[in-house]
């Protein structure tokens, strides 16, 4: 089936008990033992509770791979995801990485022995030239955030067959209705499904799914003896809101499109960061392994004065960090989302105070767009 329509039925289709026209809410931590010897499994929710059940089903199957574990937040799946490698290991990561993973690398991950290289993963020289002897796994993320680089999913994973490394995305920002990486080879998808994959701004949520059934195991004992586990409840919210993501996406992206398009042509802003915009360099890239260019959308002002009036006066949009909500977004990344940055990283990373990000929402695009016009030449 389409994935319009997996978007739908995947995993969470009618109740098997009662036909139900969704999974219902088991609101329970324990299962008698009895039954789970008997065979369907369930004895403890952080092991398996099938409300998560279906939704790790619904993602695994979007994404085509074998399994999917759905954890506390976005860094929880990240984190958990890390704990596969072990102390001496070295991982290759995209510079342009959200702050959040960035900080889990560089301040936790970092003190039980596991070394980062932040590379440009832009460039396939770049990452062939940071594998050495100790290199277990490459970390990339692609559209990036906040300048939505484009990496070369296919030129990843090749390399990382080659070398025997783990290859593990961030699909965060395409989600698999866009993007799927284990089309091109990798070994495991994460998201934080806090973002489009719920797609209401009412649940903080992490998914990593797995390509084959011997990460699976891996991952599945690390899910359960580090229980960083989502709850019952986030999980039935995260599985009604991904039902919509192929509608929202649709129409977030035409928008985000256009916005995109009319903010590359007015005097304040400097740069607009784009992968459907002509000027982008990994548009054929990001065209060759998705199907859309997603909707979100950073661009650089003239000041820093004319960025904190932007912030100031915008009434129709939230601001705040997150990204992926019906409702339109507008955040600062030197201060909100890459705050867990040393400035001096920030500064390499050109993630200056005039820098803007938007994740736009599923407003009217002549309302989002006048807002910010309005606000940008308010005095
Ligand atoms: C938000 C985000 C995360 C972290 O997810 P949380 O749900 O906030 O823990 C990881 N990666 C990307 C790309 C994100 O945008």
């Amino acid at each position: 089936m389409d994935i319009k329509s997996r978007i739908i039925h995947a995993g969470s289709d009618r109740d098997p008990f009662t036909g139900a026209s969704g999974v219902p809410l088991y609101l329970a931590s324990t299962f008698d033992r009895r039954r789970a010897l008997s065979g369907d499994g369930h004895d403890y929710t952080r092991s398996g509770n099938p409300t998560r059940d279906a939704l790790e089903r619904a993602v695994a199957d979007l994404e085509g791979g074998a399994a999917g574990f759905a954890f506390a937040s976005g860094m929880a799946a990240v984190s958990s995801v890390l704990l596969l490698f072990a102390p001496g290991d070295h991982l290759i990561v995209s510079e342009d990485v959200y702050g959040g993973s960035f900080r889990v690398l560089t301040r936790l991950f970092s003190r039980w022995g596991i070394q980062t290289s932040f590379v440009d993963t832009t460039s396939p020289d770049a990452v062939a030239a940071a594998v050495t002897s100790e290199t277990k796994g490459i970390f990339v993320e692609t559209p990036s955030n906040p300048f939505l680089k484009i990496t070369n999913l296919s030129f990843i994973s090749a390399l990382a067959k080659e070398r025997k490394l783990l290859s593990i995305a961030d699909n965060t920002f395409a989600t698999p209705y866009l993007q799927r990486p284990f089309d091109f080879g990798f070994d495991i998808v994460v998201h934080s499904a806090t973002k489009f994959l719920n797609g209401h701004s009412d649940v903080l949520a992490g998914i990593a799914v797995v390509r084959e059934e011997s990460l699976a195991e891996r991952l599945r004992f690390i899910q359960n003896a580090f229980g960083a586990v989502l709850g019952v409840q986030d999980s039935w919210l995260l599985l009604r809101g991904l039902k919509t993501l192929a509608v929202r996406m649709d129409a977030s992206q035409k928008t985000a499109g256009e916005i995109a398009l009319r903010l590359s042509r007015i005097p304040q802003v400097r740069r607009v960061f784009y992968p459907g915009l002509d000027d982008h360099p990994g548009k054929l890239v990001h065209r060759s392994q998705a199907s859309g260019f997603g909707a979100v959308v950073s661009f650089d002002l003239e000041s820093a004065e004319l960025a904190h009036r932007l912030l100031e006066k915008a009434a129709l949009p939230l601001v705040s960090v997150s990204l992926g909500g019906v409702e339109t977004i507008l955040s600062h990344p030197a201060t909100m989302s890459h705050a867990s940055m040393p400035p001096k990283e920030r500064a390499l990373r050109g993630i200056n105070d005039t820098l803007i990000r938007l994740s736009v929402g599923l407003e009217s695009p002549e309302d989002i767009w006048e807002d910010l016009m309005s606000a940008l030449q308010q005095e």
